[in-house]
């Protein structure tokens, strides 16, 4: 059925980058076979799963939608990709995205533009655009995308579908290619938030992989997800509903805490004095740690590499051939060549929004404004955190808006880098902060656009979010 549905809208949607339905159709069989002879299956035997197309996976290409790595294939399997496979789930495409997940439209993507399925002249937002698109247009039951500043929520709200970003450290990076290594969390979208808890479960642990992995066991969701919370208590902060949220996203999310509270839950406001902060703390840690992440991409070990390769080899040769008569002199003047190419495969490999953040985050960290811009961030992300420590003490989640409008038009901001920014708004502190927040659809505007409700809730609580949001879905 995913397989007939791709071929149906995807040229419309422009969910995937790539989608082989021969492979898809190979991995069911192989799992009806397994069935038939009565061997033990996986808890996603068979469901097929869409992957953003920044997961290694052995043998496919992972080109992150840069040109940079156009040609890339991945020698080895991402944890990701390796425990969906032990899951028994079918691999059914690599979904679009922002270029190196910077951006919130999918409209960075250099292969290809994702569109709504809901409005196809408006945005599905991003960076996992592709991923939210295909589960909205019923292409695939279940995505995984990452999150660094929104990228799961932001478009899971916009597309009307269930998005997680579960805490920091609780799905493994092994094998995903890093934006901001601080940030950057895996995680699952689906239509209902107990198929969000099944994927998380599929997922979630420890990897001794990843240095940064949470060593504890995770306990699975799936199996209470049911089971609404007794005494519950939502918090709500004032400051997410202050000017420049939309009458009716504000309208729909008050409505849904109006929910919880008749089905027993209290509310609780709760202040969050550094939350105004969350964007510029981000916009300087985001690209500081993407400019150090992307130096890799040097032309010389992977990736796209200048067509003056050829030249620049015999540059390399003659340098070595230098060196070794002695002639340092001659080898320095060589050295300038290979910084040109570079260079010049650096210009031509990455996009001119991954440009803007090697060049604000190489820029924040040099010499001289290190401590101006860089430290004072890491200190502003200290003290958000601390806002929700003690929030947390009052309450058991936070429930408030994802976005402060719903889906935009394909072009409407993507001419304004700040604009594009600021839509982050209430999705970048959880990342700032490390912990869980889901985004789940909490109703629709007159012109049919969904909107979405996010929750949030203290490291590690993924059990309670997951039963937080089924509960009021
Ligand atoms: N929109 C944010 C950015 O551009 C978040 C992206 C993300 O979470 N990958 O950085």
């Amino acid at each position: 059925a995913c397989v007939d549905r791709v071929a149906a809208v995807d040229d419309r949607v422009g969910a995937f980058l790539r989608f082989d339905a021969e492979k898809a159709l190979a991995q069911a069989a192989a799992c009806d076979a397994a069935r038939a002879e009565g061997k033990p299956l996986g808890p996603l035997a068979g469901v097929p799963v869409a992957v953003k197309d920044l997961f290694c996976q052995e043998g496919e290409i992972t080109t992150c939608a840069s040109k940079i790595l156009e040609n890339f294939r991945s020698p080895y399997d991402s944890t990701v990709v390796d425990r969906l496979k032990q899951a028994g789930a079918v691999l059914l495409g690599r979904t679009n995205m922002d270029e190196f997940a910077m951006g919130g439209s999918t409209e960075n993507s250099a292969y290809q533009t994702s569109r709504n399925p809901w409005d196809l002249e408006r945005s599905p937002g991003g960076s996992s655009g592709g991923a939210a698109a295909c589960v909205a247009a019923l292409e695939a039951p279940l995505s995984v995308g990452t999150d660094t500043g929104g990228s799961i929520r932001q478009p899971a709200g916009l597309c009307g579908v269930v998005g997680m970003k579960p805490t920091y450290g609780r799905v493994s990076r092994y094998g995903l290619v890093a934006f901001a290594s601080s940030l950057d969390q895996a995680g699952p979208l689906a239509r209902t938030v107990e198929d969000t808890a099944l994927l998380y479960d599929a997922l979630a642990g420890h990897d001794p992989r990843d240095s940064t992995s949470n060593p504890s066991p995770a306990e699975p969701c799936a199996p209470t997800v049911n089971e609404p919370l007794k005494g519950l208590k939502v918090g709500v902060v004032p400051e997410h509903f202050a000017e420049g949220l939309d009458d009716e996203v504000r309208a729909a999310v008050e409505a849904a805490i109006e929910t919880y509270r008749g089905l027993g839950a209290e509310t609780v406001e709760v202040d969050l004095p550094h939350a105004k902060y969350g964007v510029a703390t981000y916009y300087v840690i985001a690209p500081c740690e993407a400019s150090s992440n992307l130096s890799r991409y040097d032309g010389v070990h992977y990736g796209h590499r200048t067509d003056e390769a050829a030249m620049l080899a015999q540059l390399e040769a003659e340098r070595k051939a230098a060196l070794a008569s002695g002639d340092a002199e001659a080898a320095d003047a060589i050295d300038t060549a290979l910084v040109r190419l570079y260079r010049q495969s650096r210009s031509e490999g990455f996009g001119p929004e991954v440009k803007r953040r090697i060049m604000l985050g190489a820029y924040a960290l040099s010499a001289g404004y290190y401590d101006a811009y860089y430290l004072k961030a890491l200190k502003v992300r200290r003290l958000i955190r601390q806002d929700y420590d003690r929030a947390f003490e009052k309450v058991d989640l936070i429930a408030g808006p994802v976005t402060a409008a719903p889906a935009f038009k394909l072009g409407e901001l993507s001419e304004d880098p700040l604009s594009m920014y600021l839509v982050d708004l209430y999705t970048v502190s959880a990342n700032l902060a490390g912990l869980p927040a889901i985004s789940l659809p909490c109703g629709k505007s007159k012109a049919g656009l969904p909107i979405g409700m996010q929750l949030m809730a203290p490291p590690l609580a993924e059990e309670k979010l997951l039963r937080g949001a089924r509960m009021y879905e």
